[in-house]
Order: C-alpha cells, then structure tokens, then sequence
C-alpha cells in the first residue's frame, strides 16, 4: 500500500516569498488565501507586524533562558492566560514545540499521576478509531489513524481503540438518537474487558481533524463519555491541539458541552505558527497529587518555554483578546458552514459540510444518497486541493477515513480574522476548484 500525497513532488512546490494576513505569496508574485490557517495553526494570519514585534524585542533582550534555571515575563503571562482562559479547575502547564510533543507529555502525566496516586496497575490507553494525536511514537500508538502507523505497527504500544463518534456515519448504523449511549456503552465495555485498574486514560480530540475531516461530537457524546470515565476512575485526556485555542469559536472546544477534561493539550493555533509552541494543561486535582509526590510534572524538553516562543504566544492571544476575534468566529462559523453548503448543495459529490467556528469540513462521496467513498485511488481531496492552489486558495485535503483507504474531506479553516471579502473569495474559489476538478 502506497502512501497517498498531494502530489506535488519535491522541486515542484511554489517558493514563499512573504505572507501577508490571510495570503501568501510566492517568490513568482502568486497570491494564495490561506483557506485553512495551514494544518488549521494559523490562526491569525500571516506576518502580523504586532506579532512579528513582539518576537523581535525579546529576541534583542535573550532568546531562550533555559526553564531549569530561569522563569520569565513571557512564560509567566503565557502561563497566566492559558490557566485563566481555560477556567479554575485547572492549575498545571508544562511547555512544549508542538502539538505531538504535547500529546507526549498528556499520556505521561495521566502515567505519572496514577504511579503518584499508589496505583502504578494503571497503564493502559483507550482511544477511538479515525483519531490523530501526533507522529511521536507515543502520540502515533495512541492515533487511530492506518495510514500513518502502517510503517511502525509492531513498536506502537497496546492501545485499545473504541469506535470513532460520527454522526455522519455512525458506528454500527446506530440512530443518532441513540449514538452517545452506544459509544459511551461501548467505552465501558471495553474498560471492564480491560480492567479499570489497568486503564490510565480515554483521549480524544473533542472535534476530529486529520483523521476524519472536522468530525463534530454527536449529542450528548462528551458528558456520557466523561460519567463513563469517572465512573471508572479514567483520566479524560482531550486533545485540542487542531480543535482548540479558539479555532473552534470558544477558547476550549469542549466549552460549548461544559465537559472539563482532567488533562487537555493545545499547540497549533496557541502561537498561530508564529514560533512552535504547545502546551499541556492538567487539572489542580491531577496536578497537585504528582507536585506533592514527586515535586513536579516529568515532561520537559529544551526548549520548554521557550522565552521567544511565549512571547509569541502571549503576543497571538491578546490580539484574539483585543479584537473579539472569539466572538467573530462564533457568530461567523455557522453562517460560513451555511454558505459552503449551500453553494456547494449543487455538487452531488458533496455529502456533508460539518463543523464548528472556523473548523469545517466538507466531505466528498460518490454518491450522497448511499454515502459510498471514492475509490482511494482517485484521490479526489488531494486533487481538489492541488487544483485549489492552483486558483490561489490553501484548503487542508484529507483522506481515507472510511473503510481501508477510501474517504475524503477537505477542511477549511481560515484565519480568525479574516475579512468578510476574504471569506467570499474562499468560497468562490474553492467551489470553482471542485468543479474544475468534477467535471467529467
Ligand atoms: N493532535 C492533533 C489533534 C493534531 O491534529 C496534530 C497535528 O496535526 C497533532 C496532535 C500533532 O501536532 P504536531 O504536528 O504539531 O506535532
């Protein structure tokens, strides 16, 4: 089995010359909207000034003071904001480069803080199928996702995956009605086959990115699952890291749900691309129980808050902060998602437009009726996607989140503060794209 790309082969990708907001351009002059902030992290556009001086003035003053010796404004005020933004119960942050790296360092605390808590029984990691957490080996044992861990099955660690919670194509053809107590039985099932004192953790990422083209939780899915995992005593582990720091219109995606996980991660979107930066959050009640075992939280790195990195941070979130640019996209997104569906309605080959915010995804098949894929050999998101850069527009392709291979959906999700022109020149170009590209 081949791995599937884009298709734009070393040598033949454009050459950035500058970004500018919303757009990049190429050293050819070529102009392209950043329709999906990237992997969807860049989540206030490209060559901020403010940013971009921010980063420059603590450079001049010292890149990165080395976290074992020094603490520093910017680390602080990260810190600050962060515990603050995602509400009192949580206390802990430990910084990182990216979201895999996080996702490290959220598995080991639920580690750490089971071997604090006396009961080191407690190994094991449930996940869901169609998930992504990183390329780590760790994060990668704990993804749900064939393609990327074909090459490495067999150094992955044990990890039990449960089924992915999608209401577009719901496991077993269970009603949606009935979905969140199906997978939340099946959860619980599956920790009393494994054992809860086995079990560390569940994690999930509140809205699928990657790998399953932005996939909303069903209805009543997040607080069943997290009663499943208090009743067993399982950490929550939610990964935010595509989801996140606003993308998806409030700062936690979980927010909207009032589901508080005991450790939460989030990288893309933090420091918007600016400098690489991510964070895991834990709870006081998880935190507390390692400092007062064993000091401190064993997840660090180099460059773990990193000075120039958080300022960084602190520079993208207060201008998020400043310009209500939250509040734009909760009352922006629904009216974006409407849009692409009704003007892509006219596109048999479109069978759902879902997400939340700026997070949407927009899922291609064959036929909308039986909801049957491509053939994966197609390779119609990538294509869509190639043709769309063509036309000027950056929209995130993924593939083969249904059956083997097969499945496509491109996601789109622009900068936070996109203009209202910009937001219609998306849609133009992109609806352009696909009928470009389904013509026969
Ligand atoms: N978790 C999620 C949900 C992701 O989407 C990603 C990357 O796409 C990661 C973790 C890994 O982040 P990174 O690529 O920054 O290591």
């Amino acid at each position: 089995m081949t791995t599937r790309a884009i298709g734009f082969g070393v040598g033949s990708l454009p050459r950035i010359a500058r970004g500018e907001g919303s757009y990049l351009i190429d050293t050819a002059g070529r102009r392209y909207l950043d329709g999906s902030g990237g992997p969807a992290a860049f989540s206030i556009g490209h060559g901020n000034r403010e940013v971009n001086a921010a980063i420059a003035a603590q450079l001049e003053r010292v890149a990165c003071a080395y976290r074992y010796l020094f603490s520093s404004e910017p680390l602080e005020r990260i810190t600050e904001l962060i515990l603050r933004k995602c509400g009192g119960d949580f206390g802990h942050v430990v910084f990182c480069s990216g979201g895999s790296e996080a996702v490290e360092s959220a598995l080991k605390i639920a580690l750490q803080y089971w071997h604090a808590a006396g009961r080191s029984g407690k190994r094991r990691f449930i996940a869901r199928e169609r998930s992504y957490h990183g390329n780590s080996l760790g994060a990668l044992s704990v993804s749900g996702f064939a393609e990327r861990r074909r090459p490495f099955e067999g150094s992955l660690l044990d990890v039990s995956f449960v089924s992915a919670a999608n209401a577009y194509r719901p496991a077993g053809g269970v009603a949606l009605s009935e979905l969140a107590n199906h997978l939340a039985a099946e959860l619980d099932e599956r920790i009393r086959t494994l054992g809860a004192e086995q079990v560390a953790a569940f994690i999930i990422e509140p809205v699928v990115g990657a790998a399953g083209g932005v996939v909303p939780p069903p209805p009543g899915y997040l607080p069943a699952v997290r009663a499943v995992c208090d009743r067993h005593q399982v950490l929550l582990i939610a990964d935010e890291v595509m989801c996140g720091s606003g993308r998806c219109g409030t700062w936690r995606a979980l927010e909207p749900e009032a589901v508080v996980p005991d450790i939460m991660v989030v990288a893309k979107g933090l420091a918007g691309g600016y400098i690489p930066l991510g964070a895991t959050i834990a709870t006081r009640a998880i935190g507390d129980v390692i400092v007062a075992e064993q000091g401190a939280i064993m997840s660090g790195y180099t460059y773990s808050g990193h000075t120039a990195a958080c300022a960084a941070g602190v520079a993208v979130q207060e201008i998020i902060e400043r310009e209500n640019l939250l509040e734009r996209v909760r009352s922006n997104g629904p009216a974006l998602r409407a849009a692409l569906a009704q003007t892509l309605d006219r596109f048999e080959e479109v069978g759902d437009v879902r997400g939340r915010g700026y997070f949407i995804g927009i899922e291609l098949v064959r036929d909308r009726a039986t909801k049957a894929p491509f053939p994966a050999d197609r390779a119609i998101s990538h294509r869509i996607a190639r043709r769309a850069l063509e036309n000027g527009l950056i929209c995130y392709p993924c593939a083969g989140h249904v059956g083997e291979a097969m499945g496509d959906t491109l996601i789109i999700a622009p900068p936070y503060n996109a203009s209202d022109a910009e937001l219609s020149e998306l849609i133009g170009k992109l609806t352009r794209s696909i009928e470009q590209e389904l013509a026969p």
